[in-house]
């Protein structure tokens, strides 16, 4: 078993001041495969004191030299990318080649976005020829807790990472307790590219513990969350005290709206995009919505998918798709599934109980529902793992008004050839993001949501921007 139960403060692998294990669990075979501490107020003051006291110079640091940092960790990031994969298809089930590709694919992806964007930001420049004597400058907004989920672990971590340090942030970074493993190993990646010291700082903890005390703390300016809206809720709560900034990234319920009209893969692509990671996306396009004239062939072509996709082992190679994270997870998709046929949706692929031939692990079943509606639970709620919620729809009006009936607004997605229709869509449809016709988003551009999705965006200079105070000054001298 794999023992860490140190903290990474101030530059060193520190003890904890008191033992408090807690027992990382492969989900694939569902036994322990990690043991870690979680910390408490003693290591989360210490990992503040300590970015605290790396603020100014880090602050100071000119921009050049912490992109260059930046693309140092780029470099390392390249000779441990496997070990990151490793981790994380141990610790939270990706399957090991979507867990290269996919998992530790994304953390570099962003990490060369915010160079990118870095390199072409203006963080001082004068306000307008109007005002010459006007000075802007976007400048560090301080001390920043990162609290970061388990289903896409680096991804998270490096869109908050990349940005923060890059702004000029020093930070703390509590990983999910699920998913602990290959942030450690991103500890000592940020240690062998050469940070200076203080100014990453990594405490493993649990929300109530760690996670509170970060989200309270005076000394931290700002807490960039990525998780549930439960916490998200929680976290801006604790927050409210000190006024600190608050950027959330949390759930969805992404419709993905097909047109009678739409190309013959659109539906096999929706399924699968579902699928991915185990449905554990919160970008996730959980809701399909079909049109009338080819809801019934869809709804044949999906359940055929859904029967084909195989369910296996994370560390096994191939397509496949791995376990969900923990228990906890497990039984709520079962309820779930179960609540659906409670409410009279039709399954017509997958089920309650686990994949044939799987008797451990926290495997289930790929699981297609037709003739929902978007009252139901499965189409409010996020279930977070491989479950289609397909329901019937008859004009475009009709189309939006359901997609726009969710307490989220994350992505949403849309199935046409009619590009007119298909930009118009786009344009009413209420949330961060839209993908339309398979295209996804491309490189820099701004991830996140509206409405409970949460604030803020992650990712490219909108990323930046978040990690950044404005300062307008009046009154600057010619240089
Ligand atoms: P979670 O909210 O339980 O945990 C996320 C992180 O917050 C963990 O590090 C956890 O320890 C911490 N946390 C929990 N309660 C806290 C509290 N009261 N105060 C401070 N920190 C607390 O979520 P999860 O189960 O780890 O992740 C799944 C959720 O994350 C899903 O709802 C998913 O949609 C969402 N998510 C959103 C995005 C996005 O970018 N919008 C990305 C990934 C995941």
């Amino acid at each position: 078993m794999i023992e860490k139960r140190d903290f990474y403060i101030n530059g060193q692998w520190v003890a904890p001041s008191a033992a408090n294990d807690f027992y990382v669990i492969n989900p694939s075979t569902e036994e322990p495969c990690a043991v870690i501490s979680l910390g408490g107020q003693a290591e989360t003051d210490a990992a503040v004191a300590a970015a605290k006291a790396a603020l100014p110079g880090w602050m100071a640091t000119p921009v050049a030299e912490r992109i260059a940092l930046m693309e140092k960790l780029v470099e390392v990031y390249q000779t441990r990318s496997e070990d990151l994969a490793q981790a994380m298809s141990l610790e939270m089930g990706a399957p090991l080649d979507m867990s290269r590709s996919s998992q530790a694919g994304a953390g570099i992806y962003h990490l060369k976005n915010f160079i990118r964007a870095a390199k072409d930001f203006q963080f001082e420049h004068p306000l307008g020829d109007h005002a010459p004597n006007d000075r802007i400058i976007h400048e560090a907004v301080g001390v920043a807790a990162l609290i970061t989920p388990w289903n896409w672990p680096m991804n998270q971590i490096t869109l908050k990472v990349g940005a923060a340090a890059i702004a000029g942030c020093t930070m703390v970074l509590k990983p999910s307790e699920q998913s602990p493993l290959n942030a450690m190993i991103f500890a000592e990646m940020m240690d062998a590219a050469g940070f200076p010291l203080g100014v990453f700082n990594l405490v493993n903890g649990d929300g109530v513990g760690v996670g509170s005390q970060l989200s309270a703390h005076p000394d931290v300016d700002m807490v960039s969350f990525t998780g549930s809206t439960r916490a998200g809720t929680a976290i801006s709560k604790a927050a409210a005290e000190t006024l600190k900034k608050v950027h959330l990234e949390m759930g969805g319920k992404g419709a993905n709206v097909i047109f009678a009209d739409a190309d013959e893969k659109a539906v096999k692509r929706g399924v699968l995009h579902m699928m991915n990671n185990t449905g554990q996306s919160c970008n996730a396009p959980s809701r399909m919505l079909v049109q009338r004239p080819i809801y019934d062939q869809a709804v044949e072509i999906a359940a055929e998918v859904a029967n084909k996709i195989t369910v296996g082992p994370a560390l096994e190679e191939g397509r496949h798709i791995g376990p969900v994270v923990n228990e906890v997870q497990w039984n709520k998709i079962q309820d779930m599934i179960q609540q659906g046929i409670d409410e009279g949706a039709r399954l017509v692929a997958g089920g309650t109980g686990r994949p044939e031939g799987l008797n451990k692990g926290y495997y289930v079943r790929p699981t297609v529902f037709a003739d929902a509606n978007n009252q139901m639970t499965m189409a409010r709620e996020e279930i977070f793992g491989p479950v289609l919620t397909m329901m019937p729809f008859d004009t475009e009006e009709e189309a939006i008004e359901i997609a726009n009936d969710t307490p989220y607004g994350l992505t949403n997605y849309v199935q046409t050839q009619d590009g007119a229709r298909a930009n118009r869509m786009a344009r009413v449809l209420r949330s961060g993001m839209v993908e339309m016709n398979g295209q996804s988003r491309s490189a820099g551009s701004p991830f996140g949501g509206m409405k409970q999705s949460g604030n803020g965006r992650e990712g490219g200079v909108w990323g930046l921007e978040d990690f950044l105070e404005v300062k307008s000054i009046g009154g600057w001298a010619a240089e």
